[in-house]
């Protein structure tokens, strides 16, 4: 996963405010990072900054002119001679858009026309606002700075060749608006450099994300980032359950209807993990053993099928709910059902980090004055780390009001305590579970 920190947006932000580039582009890798961890995302093996990678990006720009692919342009910037490049346009059918090659149809920003294809700038002649902002570096085509494309080809073929002495990924993900020109252009300067066919096997393109039905974008003022969702208290589980509810290569749909039932799948799972915590024996019922078996082989058909996650999340909420049935029924789940559960955690990640408290009957029980339970306060304590203390009080409360038959009096609480973010299940043997929400 790479990082372009320099390109035509970042320097303009970094002259706007005066700040050097590196100034401007570093809060917004911390900030990057911090999403990620919150979303359950594996930081991945290597990370490099473009602005760390010139030296790589200079020796492909070198190559493709020592090839002839590549050319100095009156401007003193380098360009890619698309035109001397025959697969051009692969990737993206490139026959829907017009080839418009040569010095006069070259294009010098970072992106382009949709419509048509033309020569792609590799690395720009410097110029003031470059030196200002630290963006400017010697080469021996002169001095100037990459352009956006030849970045992702150089980090990445300098990494494959270093660490495992290979010039062709296995896998290139983006998203869909990126298959042209970018991901047509990494094709290009990369197999002209390097002489394959190819330079990744398989391409994976993410569809959009729409928000309530309308493309989500900063033109549209419609966003929506993690940082919100976050600050909202949503839970992470939520989040990945709504994501993986639609395949990657549809559009996602995001809605507050969406989001409700992502908390709510997530939440069962939740509250399955923490049954299975403390129900968990040392060895499984045949039939737990049965459904373990056939959640791995569901759950692993449906990834190897294009990362089918819908189908993968569907196969899981499956197991859970087998589970919950074989617990209910009071047989066992051990080592065979932990070790499903421990599979889909570690790949999905989609349980709401909300914890159950079990209470069994006995201690349901409550001090009373004038046969009159005694209640805490009706508004939850200031200090979060004191609610689930609180919850517990008035879940033995409503206990004893339902054994009196008091039905009223006990809805009545368990709104007060789902409206706190806490939830009242009950269970056959008189036990209740108290779970936190996803909030
Ligand atoms: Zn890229």
């Amino acid at each position: 996963m790479n990082l372009t920190d320099v390109d035509d947006r970042t320097i303009a932000a970094a002259v706007g405010k005066g700040v050097s580039l590196r100034e401007h582009v570093d809060p917004f890798a911390r900030a990057f990072e911090e999403d990620r961890d919150w979303l359950r995302i594996r930081p991945p093996h290597a990370q490099p900054r473009a602005t760390e990678y010139v030296d790589a990006m200079i020796e492909v720009i070198q190559g493709l002119l020592d090839r002839g692919v590549a050319y100095k342009g009156e401007d003193g910037s380098v360009y890619f001679a698309i035109a001397r490049f025959p697969a051009y346009g692969r990737l993206s059918q490139l026959d829907q858009r017009e080839l418009r090659a040569g010095a006069s149809e070259r294009v010098s920003t970072d992106e382009y026309a949709k419509a048509d294809a033309r020569d792609f700038v590799l690395w720009k002649a410097t110029r003031p606002e470059d030196e200002a902002v630290g963006a400017a570096w010697d080469a021996p085509f002169g001095r100037g700075r990459p352009g956006w494309h030849i970045e992702c080809s150089a980090m990445a073929l300098d990494l494959l060749r270093r660490r495992w002495g290979v010039d062709v990924l296995d896998i290139h993900a983006g998203a869909v608006d990126l298959i042209f020109p970018h991901h047509e252009d990494e094709i290009a300067q990369s197999c002209a450099y390097t002489g394959k066919d190819e330079f990744a096997r398989v391409w994976v393109h993410g569809e959009f994300l729409d928000l309530a039905g309308t493309k989500m974008s900063k033109r549209y003022g419609n966003i929506l980032t993690a940082r919100d969702l976050r600050e909202q208290g949503v839970d992470p589980g939520a989040v990945r359950h709504l994501l993986f509810n639609t395949h990657y290569r549809q559009k996602l749909d995001w809605s507050d209807t969406a989001l409700s039932a992502a908390r709510e799948g997530s939440a069962r799972l939740g509250a399955f993990r923490d049954r299975l915590a403390l129900a968990a024996g040392e060895t499984d019922d045949p039939e737990a053993a049965a459904a373990a078996d056939r959640f791995r082989t569901a759950f692993a058909a449906a990834l190897d099928d294009d990362l089918n996650a819908p189908e993968a999340l569907g196969a899981l909420h499956v197991l859970v709910r087998e589970g919950n049935r074989l617990l209910d029924e009071g047989r066992r789940l051990g080592p065979a059902v932990r070790a499903a559960w421990g599979l889909a955690d570690e790949v999905l990640a989609v349980a709401s980090s909300a914890r159950a408290r079990t209470v069994a009957a006995e201690a349901l029980t409550v001090a009373e004055e004038d046969g009159i339970p005694v209640r805490p306060p009706e508004v939850p304590p200031a200090d979060s780390a004191d609610g689930e203390a609180w919850a517990l009080r008035w879940a033995a409360v409503r206990a004893t009001e339902k054994r009196k038959r008091n039905f009223a009096e006990a809805d009545r609480i368990r709104d007060l305590l789902r409206g706190a973010g806490w939830e009242i299940r009950d269970r056959r043997d008189g036990a209740i579970d108290v779970v936190r929400d996803g909030r």
